[in-house]
């Protein structure tokens, strides 16, 4: 041991222990290293020479048969260490006497002292000879030479067995400290792995099922629960609510250690006397303490618990779990955000408000597992809901007042609802939860710049179906359904304003031709009449421009209320017009244009007359296109005009045509 102290640097190690206050440490080291430490500077010395005198008394002086002669040990100040037997007092003081003689002689020595002869002897250092001890002995009748010549053997065999014991001494203490490094490695490797173990699940379950059974691993007979204030279903059960307003004294110890987070522990002892150790110790991470866990271990499995490593694992879960937790968050919130990235992106493609509708609600019922969903819209006057989709067949379809049922709320509110049972709601009665038999609902307004425009009711048959969570979602989800709303309602007013002439609010041309272009792909038969206004140019330079307008217009309205819904009417320029008629054929075509022709000139102001031109198709005829149509209904016209005017005239494609005079 002592190879191994110097190899190591034996007085850097003292110093070392000196300074951390471990004093007996360092006496050993030096002793054992002959270094020079005065005795005195460490009264643990004197305790370690007395429990050698005693040994060496006990064991040594019946086997050499010393027990005639009386054996004192001195400091190397003159105070007596150890007697071998209780002594009358004036011997100990010869005794004392004579060894302050030997230290200052610094020689072994005899002293004659009345009744009894005394011989001294130093007790010296391995390797320095320093003196650190002397050892004196009495005796009756002994020639004084052969006396001292024992004592020297005796000083020097006792400091022999001063060695033996020291050794022992530093050896059990070294033993000691491997047995407590050991424990205290496997203490950290198993806290490591439990640590490494935790660290691997990512799901706030798997945390917290690891944490029990390495728990459980390393106290086999303790009782652990985890008690969680947060909103947090588990199956496990082990984890139990904590309710925070207890009045039990376990709880109590429970909310303390929650309130305060720290770790606290008690011993409990039943009415029978049985211990039971009770630790509580938080669940906590950087953000906030999650629960506390609540262990009761029996008997005298408590002295064995290791608060500092409990305290270490209830961290390593605390961060484990939070982290567990902010993970399956951002899971959440990455699926939302798909969720409303893929929505938004789908209904940003339907370019008509019907289509989102209709796409909206497929895809809410989807998302949230819902019974039913309807989505209404405020009608322009905005004092009227009308449904604009639902998946309820049922449902009556007619406009409802803007202040009924649950839209009525959310209208007034302008904020989502959640209703966890519609039995038990107080507020207003609603149509589509009556008729379903729903429980559960949320609903959210569409708003635009604002406003509320319209309603999303999602409704379920159970109660406490949705969760906040949905509530949320449907908030965010109703926002892009508005914008996509707003985007197809635009679009189509839009295209409107594109294909329309805005003076008489007839299709433009191009619709027309692109109309007619289709039809003459899909049809069998079908028939255009173009209209001219008489002398129209006169009515401009006699009446003005204005009324030449209002003339149009009112030309225009007796054509819009003489056609069909599919019929389209367009304004082919200037005062000249086109109807195209699907599926009707010149014959027919001609009555409708005579009762045109017969309405304009009686119902205008300041009175015209119409010229008309009719040119019919089906599809048995050869190369039919746009143009030819146009063309055939253009000559006609042509036709009439020449004819007179205020007339019909139809063109075919077999060269014949027909006149009608008034
Ligand atoms: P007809 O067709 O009977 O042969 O004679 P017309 O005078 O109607 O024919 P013309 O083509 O010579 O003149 C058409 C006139 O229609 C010229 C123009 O002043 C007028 N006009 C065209 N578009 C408008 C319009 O939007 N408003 C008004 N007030 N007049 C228009
Ligand atoms: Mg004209
Ligand atoms: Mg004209």
């Amino acid at each position: 041991m002592a190879e191994y102290l110097r190899e190591n640097q034996t007085e850097h190690y003292i110093n070392a222990w000196l300074k951390a206050g471990n004093p007996q440490a360092a006496v050993q080291a030096a002793w054992l290293n002959d270094i020079d430490i005065t005795p005195n500077d460490f009264p643990y010395i004197e305790g370690l020479l007395q429990r050698a005198f005693s040994v060496w008394s006990e064991e040594n002086l019946p086997l050499f048969g010393l027990e005639e002669v009386s054996w004192y040990l001195i400091d190397h100040a003159g105070k007596i260490l150890a007697e071998a037997l209780d002594r009358p007092h004036a011997e100990r003081e010869a005794a004392s006497a004579a060894a302050r003689q030997m230290l200052m002689l610094g020689e072994p020595g005899t002293i004659a002292g009345g009744d009894y002869s005394l011989a001294a002897a130093p007790v010296k250092t391995r390797q320095q000879g320093h003196v650190y001890a002397v050892m004196v002995s009495t005796a009756d009748s002994d020639p004084v030479e052969a006396q001292l010549a024992l004592t020297v053997q005796t000083a020097k065999h006792f400091g022999t067995c001063f060695y033996h014991e020291l050794n022992h001494v530093f050896l059990s203490d070294l033993y000691n400290l491997r047995t407590q490094n050991e424990r205290e490695a496997a203490r950290w490797t198993a806290l490591l792995q439990i640590v490494k173990r935790i660290h691997d699940k990512i799901d706030v379950s798997g945390v917290l099922n690891e944490v029990f059974e390495s728990m459980s691993d390393i106290y086999p007979g303790a009782h652990l629960e985890l008690l969680m204030t947060q909103d947090y279903q588990s199956s496990n059960l082990r984890v139990k609510p904590l309710h925070m307003n207890a009045a039990t004294g376990e709880d109590k110890l429970c909310i303390r250690a929650y309130t305060e987070n720290i770790m606290l522990s008690r011993e409990k002892v039943s009415e029978k006397g049985a211990r039971t150790l009770e630790i509580a110790v938080p669940l906590s991470g950087k953000q906030g303490v999650y629960g506390v866990f609540h262990f009761q271990i029996p008997g005298e499995l408590g002295k064995d618990m290791d608060l500092q490593l409990v305290g270490m694992l209830a961290d390593t879960a605390g961060n484990a779990f939070e982290n567990a937790k902010l993970y399956e968050q951002s899971n959440l919130l990455i699926h939302e955000l798909r969720l409303i990235n893929e929505l938004s992106r789908e209904l940003s493609q339907s370019l008509q408000p019907s289509e989102v509708f209709e796409f909206a609600t497929k895809e809410l019922l989807e998302i949230f597992k819902a019974d039913y969903c309807c989505i209404s819209e405020l009608t322009h006057e905005g004092d009227q809901f009308r449904i604009m989709s639902t998946n309820l067949e049922t449902l009556d379809k007619e406009p409802f007042p803007v202040n009924y049922g649950i839209c009525g709320l959310v209208h007034n509110t302008k904020e989502p609802l959640i209703l966890s049972d519609y039995h038990t709601f107080k507020g207003v009665r609603s149509k589509i939860m009556d008729s379903t038999n729903s429980r559960s609902l949320i609903a959210a307004p569409v708003k635009l710049r604002g406003e509320v425009r319209g309603t999303i009711l999602l409704t379920h048959r159970e109660p406490h179906y949705f969760s906040y969570e949905n509530y949320k979602l449907l908030q965010v989800l109703a926002t892009h359904i508005g914008l996509a709303i707003a985007n197809a309602s635009l679009y189509e007013a839009v295209q409107h304003m594109a294909n329309r002439d805005m003076l008489t609010g007839l299709y433009a041309r191009h619709y027309l031709n692109s109309c007619v272009q289709k039809r003459l792909s899909t049809d069998s038969v079908g028939s255009l009449l173009v209209v001219d206004i008489d002398k129209f140019k006169q009515i401009n330079d006699s009446y003005g421009h204005q009324v030449g307008d209002r003339i149009l217009k009112q030309v225009c309205d007796i054509i819009k209320s003489s056609i069909r819904s599919d019929d389209i009417a367009a304004r082919w320029g200037g005062e000249e017009l086109a109807i195209y008629f699907p599926y009707m054929t010149a014959e027919d075509c001609l009555k409708v244009a005579e009762r045109i022709r017969e309405r304009v000139k009686a119902e205008t102001d300041p009175k015209v007359t119409v010229s008309c031109g009719v040119g019919g198709w089906r599809s048995d005829q050869d190369r039919i296109s746009v143009e030819s149509l146009f063309f055939t209904a253009d000559m006609a016209l042509y036709r009439a005009k020449n004819g007179g005017r205020n007339r019909t005239e139809v063109g075919g494609f077999d060269g014949t045509s027909e006149r009608l005079t008034p």
